[in-house]
């Protein structure tokens, strides 16, 4: 297996299959699993056996997903979860503790900043959050209790790239663990273990399902890492579901096509949008007028579909293109066949203050799309719309 091509890799791996023969990956719907004997029992549960006990500790189909998930990210294991949040509680419940610090990009999905700004905090963990970039700010943000540092790249909505080299060798120069986020790219198109990244986070609700169909996630690293990370699960209970590892499976047999199609429409989409009159500006990597173009082409091996433009005008105006859209989809979720467009500044974003939002480029002039796989000339006519009628 390990000899095998990433997509062959993507389709193969994480397979056990069960006496019947079954061809697809089999669906192991039990809570728990039957012992041949109490002493069978017995070590089984001292782990002497490693087989099955519970489906909260073990399930061959979750298993399977991890599996497949751990040689995408080229990690030593994988701990799969009930969703994206719960990868990233898990994590912390695990690896952190009262009185340690941890640093995290201020541009992370907005419930990842709820969770340490609001939960981590209630129990004792501190948390400071400064700008993606440069590595600068994080470097005067650590303190000698600082144990964990958290961030996303590309950003959302901006795009912006952190440079996770320099980022492994500060955290390493202060014996801290390095997290990255990895949902944006998915492992079709970046491997942050690679560039020195500790532990990566997934939500597999986004493009690893790309359907929008089931909420899961994954926390990805070394063994004895993710040792740590499994035994906050079988205690404290955020497995994933045998039933969404299996869709999560088929996810990723199709998820490198999927990426480079989402890739490439965003790509056209970018580069038609900064050609038009009523756009300010267009965030994407891809774009070579970008600031982290040159170390997105360095870290990914696309730009992956979501990007963000700022429309000629204020809120008004932004919402106006939105309310004229008829094909994309109103909603905030993204990494879908379906592309969907939201207005950042009052929904994913409305919770930070005004002065915050500005100092992010989280403008009210701003709009997020994330390129699904439609037509790319029928998403371009669906922006159109809107955009033509402001001029
Ligand atoms: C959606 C998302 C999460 C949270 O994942 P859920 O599966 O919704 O819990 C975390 N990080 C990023 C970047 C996301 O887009």
């Amino acid at each position: 297996m390990d000899e095998l091509h990433w997509q062959s890799l993507a389709v193969r791996s994480g397979i056990t299959r069960s006496p019947e023969g079954e061809h697809s990956e089999a669906l192991f719907m039990t809570s728990s699993y039957v012992f041949d004997s109490a002493e069978h029992a017995a070590a089984r549960f001292t782990g002497d056996d490693p087989g099955n006990v519970y489906s909260r500790y073990t399930n061959p189909t979750v298993r399977g997903f991890e599996d497949r998930l751990a040689a995408l990210e080229g990690a030593e294991a994988c701990v799969a979860t009930a969703s994206g949040m719960s990868a990233i509680l898990s994590t912390c419940m695990a690896l952190l503790k009262a009185g340690d610090h941890v640093v995290c990009s201020r541009d992370v999905f907005g419930t990842t900043r709820t969770l340490f700004a609001k939960y981590m905090a209630n129990f004792g963990v501190e948390v400071s959050f400064v700008p993606l970039l440069p590595v600068d700010g994080w470097r005067e943000a650590m303190q000698d209790n600082t144990k964990l540092l958290y961030l996303e790249t590309p950003s959302n909505p901006l795009c912006e790239i952190a440079d996770m080299q320099s980022m492994a060798t500060l955290a390493q120069s202060a014996g801290a663990l390095l997290v990255v986020d990895n949902c944006f790219c998915s492992p079709a198109l970046q491997q942050p273990l690679a560039f020195g990244a500790d532990i990566v986070i997934h939500s597999a609700t986004k493009y690893l399902d790309g359907q929008g169909r089931c909420v899961g996630g994954a926390v990805l690293g070394n063994q004895d890492l993710m040792d740590q990370v499994l035994g906050f699960l079988r205690s404290c209970g955020p497995t994933m579901s045998a039933f969404n590892a299996w869709v999560f499976l088929k996810g990723l047999e199709t998820l490198s096509l999927r990426m480079e199609a989402h890739s490439a429409s965003a790509m056209q989409l970018a580069t038609w949008l900064q050609s038009h009159p009523q756009v300010e500006a267009v965030f994407y990597a891809g774009l070579e007028s970008h600031p982290g173009h040159a170390l997105a082409k360095k870290q990914q091996s696309a730009f992956g579909g979501v990007l963000s433009f700022r429309v000629r005008g204020a809120q008004a105006e932004a919402w106006q293109v939105i309310d004229a859209t008829r094909l994309m989809s109103l909603t905030a979720n993204l990494g879908d066949a379906k592309t969907t467009v939201v207005h950042p500044a009052t929904t994913t974003h409305s919770r930070i203050s005004a002065n915050e939002r500005l100092e992010a480029g989280i403008t009210d002039n701003l709009i997020r799309v994330a390129v699904g796989l439609e037509n790319i000339e029928d998403l371009k006519a669906d922006l159109a719309r809107g955009l033509n009628s402001l001029g």
